[in-house]
């Protein structure tokens, strides 16, 4: 690792002219970075640390949501009343996010802006071709193993998935990013690959997250999120869904959200599946067909097939799951 400038922020004025500076990395939990800096990926001139600024650490009901400070731990995050009555799918995606130990070091804003975990873009030392670490360079994944590449969302530059999972929840709920500047909701913050890969999020240069807002809906606060991975724990997703569902009087379905984790280059909304619900009585049939939708405009690769099939029956069991519910 090579040597760095350390700076400790005071306030948030501080924290962004360094955040502005080239060659900075932001230290809110560590757990990101430090990992990036061990396989040689970041490899910053200097780090700002965050992790005293004043007032980013609260979690609290405002009229119309929830707001979350972006310094929250993630286990603070997972296990607040608050949080788990106002949206439990995001509760649950922190709780089967990463292990113990880096669930209490990591925080939500940390958590947001976590790197891909293509195994090319994290071996420089053996593969130089990373349009997302060295813009230009080519793309190793293509014609690589592609196991875990994105089936949605990708481009001849870059098929990296997006690997987070709180990130899916809080795009099913229609969150907002706030910079304490501005507010973004979570379907712009990400950025699809395109042709510029290395450009992943929709931060200006000296943007901080101040924190994240889940607005209030029925359909958040009856939510789940259903994670399949290759082994029990402490592993990333290989499909995940954020699901939420709020019926009306009539047996109709009167709000839905999906979104869809581990299978695209952001997280991923999945409107299709639920317009063809929403207003509708969910018939066994019907939530088939919908549920198929999910991976429409998929492109996959030999490596990652198995996903076509899975990913719809995820979707279709998270919704009968939260149908159930409703019954109970
Ligand atoms: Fe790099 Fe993206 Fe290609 Fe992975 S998929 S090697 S992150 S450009």
């Amino acid at each position: 690792m090579r040597d760095f400038a350390y700076h400790r922020a005071a306030t948030l004025d501080e924290a962004r002219q360094h955040a502005a500076a080239p060659g900075t990395a932001l230290l809110a939990g560590g757990t990101s970075l430090l990992d990036l800096a061990k396989c040689r990926v970041a490899q910053p001139e200097r780090v700002a640390d965050l992790t005293r600024l004043p007032g980013l650490e609260e979690i609290r009901a405002e009229e119309g949501g929830l707001h979350l400070g972006a310094l929250v731990r993630m286990a603070r995050a997972a296990r607040h009343p608050a949080l788990r009555a106002a949206c439990p799918a995001a509760a649950e995606a922190l709780a089967l996010s990463a292990s113990a130990q880096i669930r209490n070091m990591a925080t939500l804003g940390g958590n947001l802006l976590q790197k891909t975990r293509c195994a090319y873009y994290r071996d420089p030392a053996n593969f130089a071709a990373c349009n997302r670490r060295s813009p230009g360079s080519g793309c190793a994944a293509h014609g690589g193993a592609t196991h875990n590449h994105a089936l949605l969302g990708g481009s001849a530059a870059c098929i990296a998935t997006y690997p987070g999972d709180f990130a899916v929840a809080l795009a099913a709920f229609d969150a907002v990013v706030e910079t304490g500047t501005r507010w973004m909701p979570v379907a712009d913050f990400f950025l699809l690959p395109g042709d510029t890969p290395q450009r992943e999020f929709a931060l200006e240069p000296g943007e901080v997250i101040t924190a994240l807002c889940i607005p209030d809906s029925a359909a958040a606060r009856r939510s789940t999120y259903l994670k399949l991975r290759d082994r029990a724990s402490y592993e990333f997703a290989s499909i995940s869904v954020a699901a939420g569902l709020a019926l009306g009087a009539d047996g109709r379905i009167a709000d839905l959200r999906l979104a869809l984790g581990g299978v695209a280059t952001i997280p991923w909304r999945l409107r299709a599946v639920e317009a063809a619900l929403i207003g509708e009585i969910p018939t066994p049939a019907l939530l088939r067909e919908a549920s198929a939708l999910a991976m429409r405009g998929a492109a996959p690769r030999e490596d990652n097939r198995h996903k076509l099939a899975l990913a719809p029956r995820l979707v279709h069991r998270a919704i009968e799951q939260l149908l159930q519910g409703e019954a109970a």
